[in-house]
């Protein structure tokens, strides 16, 4: 076991502040990673704040952080897939237990008995629970450990492990592509690389924001159209005319609206997890045999598989990077939307700061 330092929520109301963790030492099948960037997830937010206490309570001490990318320093001597000095990367989850139809399906994010990438308890009782990636270093079994396309820029790439699985795996699944009409609701973290997914698959892809500000920015990451949703008028033009619709909101909102904005058959898939349960008019699914769903992150081949097509279109998340001493802040300015598109920290501020 060795230490590492991190920054940590003690409760649900109080700040993220530096504490020292610890890790254990790479196993047979471990892979051990400096931290370089680490982006700031909304979940992150959600979870320290106990938001999810219904489904997910937090036990505190917290480190979050689920998008990591950095730099093998040391291999257990099981490791084949990599050595000392490659890139890596880590996303929500680092462990299943490999053998129930899920993880044989390749689907670890449904299994009942995974291990998300923090508070959740600690396979291995380094800890009570896991431990995130607002920290500088982690270890983590190589066959939840990613590789990391060439040429990409890293602080872009490590939103790719949590904002982009979760877009890419629903787009995927639910067929987007060339000839269909794709909405994608909230243009946060996750909503952005929805547009660059949905655009480089080939749909026509339609913007929903409640921020005028961010027009612009939607046409430029790939939107076909923009839509300020609390324009009624401007919603009504695209009833009935959806095949798919992601909707990527953190807090409550309205989906009957975006309901009946879809076709025969259209679906709406919610990734955002707001802390409220969310209404629905059972005549907005009834009327048009329209169907709602969820969808979570996405299992660990499928996240190799977007990292690569990332690689070949040369899709990264547009970034603000900070110092982890900004933290704190960041949270409140993701609470106002503001941020273009996912805060990024720069784990070196964590290196400066004294052991
Ligand atoms: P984010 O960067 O904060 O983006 C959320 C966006 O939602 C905002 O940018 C804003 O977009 C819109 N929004 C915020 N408040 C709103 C309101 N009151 N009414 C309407 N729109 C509002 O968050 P994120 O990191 O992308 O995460 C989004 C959600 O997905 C979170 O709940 C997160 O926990 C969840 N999540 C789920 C999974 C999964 O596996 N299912 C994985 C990761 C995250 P506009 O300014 O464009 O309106
Ligand atoms: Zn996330």
């Amino acid at each position: 076991m060795y230490k590492t330092k991190a920054y940590s929520a003690a409760s649900a109301t109080s700040p993220l502040a530096r504490t020292t963790i610890p890790r254990r030492d790479p196993t047979e099948r471990d892979v051990q990673i400096d931290i370089l960037f680490c982006g700031i997830c909304h979940s992150d937010l959600h979870q320290v704040r106990d938001e999810w206490k219904r489904v997910m309570p937090t036990i505190y001490q917290c480190v979050p952080g689920h998008e990591i990318v950095g730099r093998v320093t040391k291999v257990g001597p099981g490791v084949k897939k990599f050595k000392v000095g490659d890139l890596a990367a880590v996303g929500c989850m680092v462990d299943s237990d490999r053998t129930c139809p899920e993880c044989r399906e390749g689907m670890e994010q449904f299994c009942a008995n995974l291990t998300l990438t923090y508070n959740f308890p600690d396979r291995h009782e380094t800890a009570p629970v896991t431990y995130g990636g607002y920290s500088d270093s982690v270890v983590v079994d190589e066959n939840f450990v990613l590789r990391v396309p060439p040429k990409l820029d890293l602080a872009g790439t490590a939103p790719l492990l949590c904002a982009g699985i979760t877009t890419y795996s629903p787009m995927r699944h639910w067929g987007v592509s060339k000839g269909k009409k794709v909405g994608i609701v909230g243009l946060g973290g996750l909503g952005h690389m929805g547009v660059k997914f949905s655009h480089a698959m080939g749909a026509h892809t339609v913007v929903f924001t409640t921020s005028p500000s961010k027009v612009a920015d939607a046409r430029r990451l790939g939107a076909d159209e923009v839509v300020v949703s609390r324009n009624a008028d401007e919603m009504k033009k695209h009833a009935g005319s959806f095949d798919f619709i992601l909707d990527a909101v953190s807090a409550d909102h309205d989906i009957d609206a975006y309901l009946e904005l879809l076709t025969r058959d259209g679906n709406l898939t919610l990734v955002g997890a707001p802390e409220k349960p969310l209404g629905v008019s059972a005549f907005k699914l009834i009327f048009g045999r329209r169907s709602l769903s969820g969808s979570a992150i996405g299992g660990i081949a499928e996240t190799q598989e977007m990292l690569d097509f990332c690689g070949k279109h040369n899709i990264t998340s547009d970034v603000e990077v900070i110092p982890i001493q900004k933290v704190n802040e960041a949270y409140e300015r993701l609470l106002r939307s503001d941020v273009k598109y996912r805060f990024c920290i720069d784990m070196a501020s964590l290196k400066a700061e004294a052991s």
